[in-house]
């Protein structure tokens, strides 16, 4: 649903920003007994931003959520929304009713691995702690955040951090200096579940070490310096990700042909992330890689972006 949300008294309603991510580095593990993967991975905060406004609501009247922005007829309004269950969730952890209005503004794009429905989870519990005047710390909503989902942690936390346990254990990364990216964003979405799960069929018997973060990508960004950091993206996935989606190869191939110092699928894909030098070196490529038809559209951006954040 694309409308407005339908409770907007400024003085009763919270807007919080939050960002989308891409993984620096995705090192994959086995699978572990609860299904899910060990990962070793390292997030990375950017520019393209999620709005989540909420509002109070008549007591009884539950949750409402309105979506709008690019791909917003995709998404569910009903209580498979991420969003509504960190409501939910935030709701009965303070023992209050979840009567709000929750309206989300779509600027990461749907199902592209950059994380956003992890965005609009982490945002609506941040926008639902001040709107109730929890008096909590953002540090308080992490146990919660780790529940809703492996990457809704981070999109709180945001800048670059290494991820540990299936993602949701957090340490800052010492950074310096800015990452130029153009981002390469494909028709449609992949399934990250179908993703990891394409990922363990390509391995079939392979034996999986445990996951490590590469030092030459903590080097480069303690430096940094972006053709370090780029000589070391690397993404697990990325073979499971073209495999399910072919087209992307060629994405990755355009990208690294126009200049870009790498490429790499972003999370589960199919968004393809490229690495420039500067911010003209990302609109270069980003109007190169538009010429060449490669791509649905493409988004330039910067990281490190901070965490979820209240903008009124
Ligand atoms: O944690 P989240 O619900 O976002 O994960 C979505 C799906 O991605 C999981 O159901 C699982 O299939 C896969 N996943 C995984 N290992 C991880 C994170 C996610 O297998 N560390």
């Amino acid at each position: 649903m694309s409308t407005a949300p339908p409770y907007a008294d400024p003085m009763e309603s919270v807007t919080v920003r939050v960002p989308a991510k891409v993984n620096l580095e995705l090192a994959v593990g086995p699978v572990r007994a609860d299904a899910y993967h060990e990962l070793a991975t390292v997030f990375h905060a950017v520019t393209l931003f999620d709005h989540v406004r909420v509002a109070a609501a008549a007591p009884g009247s539950g949750i409402a959520l309105t979506i709008s922005g690019e791909g917003a007829t995709t998404l569910p309004v009903d209580s498979s929304n991420l969003a509504a269950q960190a409501v939910a969730l935030l709701a009965r952890h303070a023992g209050l009713s979840p009567d709000v209005a929750v309206h989300l503004e779509k600027g990461i794009p749907v199902a592209g691995g950059m994380a956003g429905g992890s965005a609009d989870a982490a945002g609506a519990l941040l926008a639902c702690q001040v709107l109730w005047g929890l008096g909590t710390s953002r540090d308080d909503l992490m146990p919660l955040a780790a529940q809703l989902g492996s990457d809704v942690p981070f999109a709180l936390h945001g800048g670059t951090a290494i991820g540990t346990g299936r993602g949701e254990h957090l340490t800052a990364v010492l950074a310096r200096g800015e990452l130029h990216w153009v981002f390469a964003l494909a028709e449609g979405g992949l399934s990250t579940p179908a993703v990891y799960q394409q990922c363990d069929v390509l391995r079939g018997d392979l034996r999986i070490d445990p996951p490590q973060v590469s030092d030459m990508l903590m080097h480069g960004l303690r430096i940094g310096d972006a053709h370090t950091v780029a000589g070391a993206l690397r993404n697990d996935l990325q073979p499971a990700a073209v495999s399910l989606r072919p087209g992307l190869a060629r994405v990755l191939e355009a990208g690294s042909e126009l200049g870009a110092l790498a490429g790499i699928v972003s999370g589960s894909g199919p968004t393809c992330a490229f690495l420039a030098r500067d911010g003209s070196h990302a609109l270069d490529i980003a109007v190169a890689l538009m010429s060449a038809g490669v791509c649905r559209t493409v988004k330039t951006a910067q990281g490190p972006a901070g965490g979820a954040k209240v903008v009124s």
